[in-house]
């Protein structure tokens, strides 16, 4: 590859194209009109606007100007991020189609972890323990009611083609479940264009445990070990910390062996990511993410392993240990603790309300074990109200997870940024809660944990 076009905006662009750059491999960014004066499009060699006269995410969706900027530019291959295209089968399928590598998996494999049903459906066939749940979608509230009389309440109502933890409904009584089960279809609808539901248990305290894997073309399967998820606000995560802490070891190499079979049963290729609840050492698969994660920093930080990078040469045929240099999976340890917080422009005291406008003052923190990734992370940059709101993502590491804390903590506290509200006073709560320090914290946690609005 010499030129390859990423297809998203922000944190991650900039992520992406640095990747490439080390890789002396020329970059091409493309932006909607109102990123016009985002950085993103100032860190690629050469940038296009897309999506001429259409809503600012729906240009970063627009496959075909995506594309054709691609051809035009003479990009080998697109990367897509995370979020927009990154797990749209119809867009790999283009890329393919017009001869541009897709930087990511199989199309077959987009077409599986795409539908959370499907996923489920493949989970069981390689034996690996699923929520209990519908084997598919349900199609009126009856069968509902009725998953409800059979495993009891609270259930959960999911949307096949949800993300972002959106998409998905606790019913605790048949009253919930009567009720939620239209709104939660035409919800769907509304937000995945497919209305597709089916029912879990609801697990009433687990911890968000994921497991991060690698496929290349050449059959090799290992994995980069877990990361704990389970600080999230409305399904979605908000604190990440690898590895667990506290985890058995019996227990990581278990959760990490059935990641690797699951994959190695689908004959993954590229990064992906298998989800899992975990409640009194009993776990659960939830859905994969076929592609490059948000919280991948983390895992970066206790292996040494450039995520992004790899993904890159998998795309272009590399074998993971002989032409990579990653260590053979016994080989691959873990080094100390990581942890990242998002902060985003949302104000916690009002409902994380998104809070727009200009930055008039960013002096982010530094010094030792201390990672940033930004996008419009910068003094005099606007926050506009089109795109969501991670502002810069902060990833700290130690050698034990009480000195990652420490550091996070501190460079949390250091941190200056004003003329917009932003979620950090909120952050410090959480890095300094017993609970959080302990590192016992379920996806309850924010939730159940008045004293972080403080
Ligand atoms: P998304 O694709 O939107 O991220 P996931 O299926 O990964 O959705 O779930 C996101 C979060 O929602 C989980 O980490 C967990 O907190 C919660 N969740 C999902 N399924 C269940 C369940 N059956 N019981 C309890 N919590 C759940």
């Amino acid at each position: 590859m010499k030129k390859v076009l990423v297809a998203n905006r922000g944190e991650i662009a900039i992520r992406i194209f640095r990747a490439l750059a080390e890789l002396n491999i020329d970059t091409v960014g493309i932006y909607a009109l109102e990123d016009e004066a985002s950085v993103h499009r100032f860190k690629a060699d050469e940038a296009y606007l897309v999506g001429k006269g259409k809503k600012p995410i729906e240009a970063y969706l627009d496959s075909e100007s995506i594309i054709q900027v691609a051809k035009e530019a003479g990009a080998d291959a697109i990367h897509p991020g995370y979020g927009f295209l990154s797990e749209n089968l119809e867009f790999a399928e283009r890329c393919e189609a017009e001869g541009l590598t897709f930087i990511g998996p199989d199309t077959h494999h987009l077409d599986i972890f795409g539908d959370k049903i499907k996923a489920k459906t493949v989970a069981k066939e390689a034996g690996i323990p699923t929520v209990p749940g519908t084997d598919g979608p349900v199609d009126d509230v009856k069968a509902v009611l009725s998953f409800g009389e059979t495993y009891g309440y609270p259930i959960m109502m999911k949307a096949a083609m949800g993300g972002g933890g959106r998409g998905m409904r606790v019913a605790n009584n048949e009253v919930e479940a009567a009720e939620g089960f239209e709104r939660a279809k035409s919800e769907a609808k509304a937000a995945f264009g497919q209305d597709d539901i089916y029912i879990e248990k609801y697990i009433a305290n687990p911890k968000h445990i994921e497991v991060q894997i690698f496929g290349d073309s050449h059959g090799n399967i290992i994995h980069l070990f877990e990361r704990d998820c389970s600080v999230q606000r409305r399904h979605q995560k908000v604190v990440e910390v690898a590895p667990c802490v506290d985890l058995d070891p019996a227990l990581r190499e278990e959760l990490c062996q059935t990641a690797v079979k699951l994959m190695e049963h689908v004959g993954y290729v590229n990064a992906g990511t298998v989800e899992f609840l975990l409640e009194n050492d009993a776990f659960y698969f939830i859905e994969v993410n076929p592609r490059v994660q948000v919280e991948h920093t983390i895992t970066e930080m206790v292996t040494g392993i450039d995520i992004v990078q790899t993904q890159i040469l998998i795309a272009q045929g590399q074998d993971l240990h002989k032409d990579i240099g990653i260590p053979k999976q016994e080989d691959i340890k873990l080094k100390g603790a990581a942890i990242q917080c998002r902060i985003t422009t949302e104000d916690p005291a009002n409902g994380f309300l998104p809070d727009t406008g200009k930055i008039n003052t960013y002096r982010s923190p530094g010094g030792f074990g201390i990672r940033l990734d930004a996008g419009n992370g910068f003094q005099g940059s606007v926050v506009t109200p089109f795109f969501d709101s991670l502002l810069v993502k902060l990833s700290t590491e130690g050698l034990d997870y009480k000195q990652a804390v420490q550091k996070m903590t501190r460079a949390l506290i250091e941190f200056r940024i004003r003329g917009v509200v932003t979620n950090i006073p909120f952050l410090i709560n959480v890095l300094k809660h017993p609970t959080f320090r302990s590192g016992k914290v379920t996806t309850r946690f924010i939730d159940e944990t008045p004293e972080l609005f403080e």
